[in-house]
């Protein structure tokens, strides 16, 4: 089932459904985990165009480690709907709550805002709005619309909500043809009750398989986050679910903690560990992986897209075997 949560009297917490939980041990990071802290001109530039056309970014509201070296080059990934979600997943940063109406400018403003960061490819993600009847699909439309007219040599990437129980929604996403469309499944099977309650596994893979049945020249990708307990067993076993749903692109990058309320870190993954995962993936017949412990579903996604461009092009070259 899904909560809205009715905070309409109350003072503005931002996790009021984590405020009772129990502390989390918060663990020290290791050596590997290191940050470019966000000082640049570049970071200050972006900041202030963000700021200038009132938007809302999930570098700043999901508290990405990545920020500083984003930000410096301009990289920036616009969050539409507001900054409040619907849901409560365990592991997220994003306020929760019951959010404002719709802005019907902010369409028009994320594609100014693109064209003053100059940007070749953008990434377009939103809140959970189960609160709407179509969960946000025609505003992510209209946002793809908007950005394409302005600046018609972006390429457009987006990362949406499921969309649960939203019946017609993901079409009227799809007809809108952004270049690349990602949704996370965000952790393996065992742990969403934990981890990601308000969703549910097979309706995240049924998903992105349909995107690629309404429209096949759309690359698809999804990510997760480990060490949330997972097995290495069963990350293989989504990797296969995954290209059973014929995704081109998965990412997967360490879970960090956002606060002593959310669920714990069970476990630094290794290096050594991602590059396994990266390397066993391709073999699965992925045209990208991305694995590291500072990967995230948006970053390096302007340079991934060429790669993912070339791959499918090299793929379509490969002559094709014919059967004994
Ligand atoms: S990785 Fe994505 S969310 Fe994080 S700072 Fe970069 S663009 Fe923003």
């Amino acid at each position: 089932m899904v909560t809205v949560l009715d905070l309409s009297n109350a003072p503005r917490v931002r996790h009021p459904e984590k405020a009772h939980r129990p502390d989390q041990e918060v663990l020290r990071k290791p050596d590997w985990i290191r940050v470019k802290a966000p000082v640049s001109k570049g970071y200050a530039e972006t900041r202030e165009i963000v700021r200038s056309h009132k938007l809302v970014t999930v570098c700043e509201e999901a508290g990405c480690p990545n920020i500083g070296e984003c930000w410096e080059k301009k990289h920036a990934t616009f969050m539409i709907m507001g900054e409040i979600c619907t849901r409560a997943c365990a592991f997220c940063n994003v306020a929760t709550g019951r959010p404002l109406p719709l802005d019907q400018n902010e369409p028009e403003s994320v594609a100014k805002a693109v064209a003053k960061m100059g940007l070749t490819h953008v990434v377009i993600t939103s809140v959970d709005r189960d609160d709407l009847a179509d969960g946000g699909a025609q505003h992510f439309a209209e946002t793809i619309r908007a950005i394409r007219a302005l600046n018609p040599n972006t390429t457009i990437e987006i990362l949406t909500p499921d969309f649960l129980r939203k019946d017609g929604a993901l079409e009227v996403v799809v007809a809108a043809k952004p270049d690349v469309f990602n949704h996370n499944l965000e952790t393996v099977p065992s742990n969403y009750l934990t981890v990601r309650p308000g969703a549910r596994y097979f309706h995240s893979i049924r998903l992105l398989q349909r995107v690629k049945e309404l429209d096949p020249s759309i690359f698809t990708k999804s990510g997760i986050m480990v060490g949330l307990g997972e097995e290495r067993n069963e990350v293989l076993q989504l990797m296969d679910d995954l290209r059973s749903a014929d995704v081109d692109f998965m990412t997967i990058g360490q879970y960090l903690q956002p606060t002593k309320k959310h669920h714990a870190v069970k476990k630094f993954v290794t290096p050594e560990e991602f590059k396994s995962y990266e390397t066993v993936g391709m073999t699965k017949g992925f045209l990208l992986v991305a694995s590291s412990p500072l990967t995230r579903s948006s970053h390096h996604a302007g340079e991934d897209f060429a790669k993912l461009k070339a791959a499918r092009e090299e793929h379509l070259r490969k002559p094709v075997k014919a059967s004994a």
